[in-house]
């Protein structure tokens, strides 16, 4: 397990001195200043890409730029730039940025391109803001909104999630090409389904009861967005590149994007993301995605406020889901994670790290051990409001009938 003090916000500072020393000033980073989308848009895009800079360098993974270099590089020498491409390596690591940085320096980069996941957008995006560089970001899943949000996640190199970075700015450029998309598999679409579902039930315990004008719309955003995917997610994973589709990859682009940069920080995550940070310390959850350990996560959070709150509607709410994971292919329990054969000790660790100090699971409006979220990570598919044996006692949880 890693020991998050070691990478409290100071290893950043240390990147970029510049930068992390300012006084932290109320920006709202509410959306990039220009989005292009389309089918096929990418070709169109090199005027748009060359006003952001004359050098640029394109970061993504291995893969997907031996995939999308006939596509991209004819775009670009078209428009007269000189470009070249950086791998960020597994992840969104420190040791993958400073070889990102050595890249920029290389080739006198005056522009950064991401394209790829989220891993791959946040790398970017961090180089980026780093360097002090515009950035283009072109999402080549439904996976996440990490192509729109001014936030990038720090990873171990061996994918354990450490620390996240607020930039100063949301991306220059975000070109959202559905044919792009469309390469891509279902199973990343259902994935971004289950981050995007996140926003409602997280936004809705962190900031439901708010009463400033911006928060109160994200989290009206998030409830509309809930109801978009409740509606349209079925009928357009049997139908990619179907109009229907591309609505609900604005959904998990877009629309997920736009409640990160209304709600800003305070609008963020809650214990969904934290039970996410605290499963990637497992190396055995590695072969999930970021959303379906998200979409996991969401279920806990709900079986928490049941446990700890005896909270009757989050029951109903937990149902609901259900029944939708079930339709669409969202993981339900932690052997829908393939990680059936978890031992208590792996548990612990995750629960521990879920829950360590300055932990968004903190956001809960109740304080919550490790012991109360493993009872809630093992009984995410129960029927009814209780579980036998539970750690939760009926002095901690007030409305519980039978504990
Ligand atoms: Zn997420």
């Amino acid at each position: 397990m890693i020991d998050a003090a070691l990478y409290s916000s100071t290893s950043y500072a240390n990147l970029n001195p510049s930068v992390a020393d300012s006084p932290a000033l109320p920006i709202l980073s509410v959306a990039p200043a220009q989005i292009i989308r389309g089918t096929g848009i990418l070709q169109q895009a090199g005027e748009a890409i060359a006003r952001l800079g004359k050098r640029p360098l394109v970061v993504g993974g291995d893969r997907t730029l031996k995939l999308i270099e006939p596509l991209l590089l004819p775009v670009l020498e078209q428009a007269a730039l000189s470009v070249t491409q950086a791998s960020y390596g597994m992840d969104c690591s420190e040791a993958g940025l400073a070889i990102l940085r050595d890249a920029v320096a290389h080739h006198q980069a005056d522009l950064i391109i991401g394209i790829g996941g989220g891993k791959a957008l946040d790398a970017a995006k961090l180089l980026a803001y780093q360097c002090q560089l515009p950035i283009a970001t072109i999402p080549t899943s439904g996976a996440t909104c990490a192509a729109w949000t001014a936030l990038a996640n720090v990873y171990s190199d061996q994918g354990a999630f450490i620390y996240d970075v607020g930039l100063a700015t949301c991306p220059n450029l975000l070109i959202l090409d559905y044919k792009l998309v469309q390469t891509a598999s279902r199973r990343t679409l259902v994935a971004g389904i289950g981050d995007a579902l996140a926003k409602w039930y997280e936004a809705s315990v962190s900031s439901g009861h708010a009463d400033q004008t911006l928060i109160i719309a994200a989290v009206q955003q998030a409830r509309i967005l809930r109801d978009l995917l409740f509606q349209k997610s079925v009928v357009a994973l049997q139908a990619p590149g179907s109009a229907v589709w591309r609505e609900v990859v604005d959904a998990t682009v877009l629309l997920a994007g736009v409640i990160g940069g209304l709600g800003g920080a305070q609008c963020r995550t809650v214990a969904a993301h934290a039970v996410h940070n605290g499963l990637t310390q497992l190396l055995q959850s590695h072969d999930t995605l970021h959303g379906e350990k998200v979409a996991y996560g969401i279920l806990v959070q709900l079986r928490l406020e049941e446990l700890m709150q005896g909270n009757r509607l989050a029951e109903t709410a937990r149902q609901q889901l259900l029944k939708f994971y079930a339709e669409i292919g969202l993981p339900r329990s932690l052997a829908d994670l393939g990680l059936s054969q978890i031992t208590l000790s792996d548990l612990k660790s995750a629960a521990e790290f879920a829950c360590r100090p300055g932990s968004d699971i903190h956001h809960l409006p109740f304080a919550v051990t490790p012991e109360h979220l493993m009872a809630a990570m093992v009984s995410t598919t129960v029927l009814g409001l209780n579980v036998p044996g539970t750690e939760a006692r009926p002095a901690e949880t007030g409305h519980l009938t039978n504990p």
